[in-house]
């Protein structure tokens, strides 16, 4: 396994969209070897979530998995995932704001709205469909996951500006966060 080299804001793969994977490529090496390194990579940068695209791969699949996490302490588990195709449904119009950052926007957080229940559907890495609902911080990270494949970042969700911070000055400025 190797860990890629993550895309940064401004390289025009996060902004291109993605291209379903055929089911049925789903269990060659290449994929299951390119899906062990995705998992490899966002667990070295402390991610809990990681889209193709953030390393390069125009394909429509991602990793999530929200366990002890010092990016991220005392958010909900979330167990490994992989979730290709994926497609996400609002379940409700209600939505909450939290914050969000982003390895490929490095050191900055600000206040996203989401969707708080949202159904998902894509296939798992064996290519079996997977169904499901997701709410809370669940639903918001694969929210985001599924707006990297559709070519947008957290930072176009944003109502306004205002609270993009970054990490330091949001710990010393909005400590409850
Ligand atoms: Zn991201």
């Amino acid at each position: 396994m190797s860990i890629l080299k993550v895309a940064r804001l401004g390289h025009p793969i996060l902004r291109a969209g993605t291209l379903p994977l055929p089911r049925k490529q789903i269990k060659s090496d290449d994929i299951q070897r390119f899906i062990d390194d995705m998992i490899e990579t966002m667990k070295e940068y402390d991610g809990v979530g990681l889209a193709a695209v953030q390393v390069h791969e125009s394909s429509r699949i991602a990793v999530l998995e929200v366990a002890e996490n010092p990016r991220y302490p005392k958010k909900p588990k979330v167990p490994l995932s992989v979730l290709i195709n994926l497609n996400v449904t609002p379940l409700t119009d209600e939505m909450e704001e939290d914050w969000e950052g982003c390895l490929s926007i490095p050191e900055l957080r600000g206040r996203v709205p989401r969707y708080k229940t949202v159904q998902v559907q894509a296939l798992g890495r064996d290519g079996k469909t997977l169904e499901f609902t997701a709410s809370g911080f669940h639903a918001r990270v694969i929210q985001h996951e599924w707006d990297h494949l559709n070519g947008k970042v957290f930072l176009d969700r944003m109502r306004d500006l205002s609270t993009l911070a970054y990490l330091q000055e949001l710990s010393r400025y909005w400590p409850e966060k």
